[in-house]
């Protein structure tokens, strides 16, 4: 099989031809015809052994590549619509790229994403997938528009994504049930697309938390020229699995510590706690309010009781030992 023969087979009908693309794969470019003024994209890549093992599954493998992607629209406030995928692999294992193709139909499916193109290449494996969304510019989601006094809240549980990477190393053993949960999180992870949707033009600053909790909302508050936060530690912050972890002894700092959860951690104004209100009931999720935008530096973490407690802050960086 050539590399013309496999794009056909397997990538050719994830082409969903949305009314939008008017040239999908097959062309030296994609031509597409967004009726909106302003599009968000971003590229996310997966390499064996740093993100993944080669033998995990393939389906898994194909729904996260994407699922990054579709989380980093969804913290801009972003609508998903189109995707490439960058191919790089060491040979044409057909087993491998029908789930591959499978995992990504899948969530591309869901949120009425279409393929359009992408490049096949031999080499290492490795996944790179870009996504482009549309969404109206005043109403998107930076991170520069944290200012002093915004509440902080997350739309979703922190730490499962840690603790689901434990469990897959075999270093944490909760119950079955708690253990399917947590590996399901890290593997499969939901991008937050309704919720940045809902969110958009009532949360002001947003990010998803792909670092860890704490190194995520850091740069929010950096980008936002340099504030700080008092973050305080609440129950309804982690899964009942997380929960779990920390009435057995699991450290809540790993939690906010750890990465992968694809959760958004946004801020709002005070005045417009009605509106989240709203869009929590319109998107169908809950909003946790965890603490308030300062103008400190730094992210001072408290417990329930309001004691000040020392957590690490580094995110995990690829190039941190280079
Ligand atoms: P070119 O040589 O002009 O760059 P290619 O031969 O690399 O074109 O690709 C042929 C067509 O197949 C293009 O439309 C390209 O976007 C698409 N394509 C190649 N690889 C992939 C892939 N992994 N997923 C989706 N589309 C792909
Ligand atoms: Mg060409």
């Amino acid at each position: 099989m050539n590399e013309f023969t496999l794009i056909d087979r397997y990538f050719r009908a994830l082409d969903t031809g949305r009314s939008d693309v008017l040239v999908g794969i097959g062309d030296d470019a994609a031509i597409l015809a967004p009726t909106t003024e302003a599009m968000a994209v971003c590229t996310d890549t997966l390499v064996a052994d740093v993100h993944f093992l080669p033998d995990d599954d393939p389906f898994d493998i194909g729904f996260k590549s994407l699922a990054v992607n579709l989380s980093d629209l969804a913290a801009m406030g972003a609508n998903p619509r189109w995707a490439m995928i960058n191919l790089v692999m060491p040979a044409i294992d057909e087993s491998w790229l029908e789930g591959f193709c499978r995992g990504f139909s899948e969530l591309a499916g869901r949120h009425g994403v279409s393929l359009i193109g992408g490049d096949t290449t031999r080499g290492p494996l490795s996944i790179s997938v870009q996504a482009g969304g549309t969404l109206n510019p005043e109403r998107s989601l930076r991170r520069d528009a944290a200012r002093v006094g915004q509440a902080v809240y997350l739309g979703g549980p922190v730490g499962d994504g840690y603790l689901g990477l434990q469990v897959a190393r075999d270093a944490y053993r909760p119950d079955d049930e708690d253990r399917d949960y947590l590996l399901g999180r890290m593997r499969r992870p939901e991008p937050a697309v309704g919720q940045g949707a809902a969110l958009s033009g009532i949360a002001r600053a947003a990010i998803d938390v792909s670092d860890g909790l704490l190194a995520d909302l850091g740069h929010v508050l950096d980008a936002s020229g340099g504030l700080g936060a008092v973050i305080t530690l609440d129950s309804r912050m982690f899964s009942p699995a997380a929960q779990r972890y920390l009435d057995t002894g699991g450290g809540a700092s790993d939690l906010i510590t750890g990465g992968d959860d694809y959760v958004l951690c946004f801020t709002v104004e005070p005045g417009d706690r009605a509106a989240l209100e709203d869009a929590c009931r319109r998107g169908d999720f809950e909003a946790v309010h965890i603490g308030v935008v300062t103008s400190g530096d730094g992210i001072e973490v408290r417990d329930r009781f309001g004691n000040s407690i020392t957590t690490v802050s580094a995110g995990y960086r690829h190039f941190d030992n280079a």
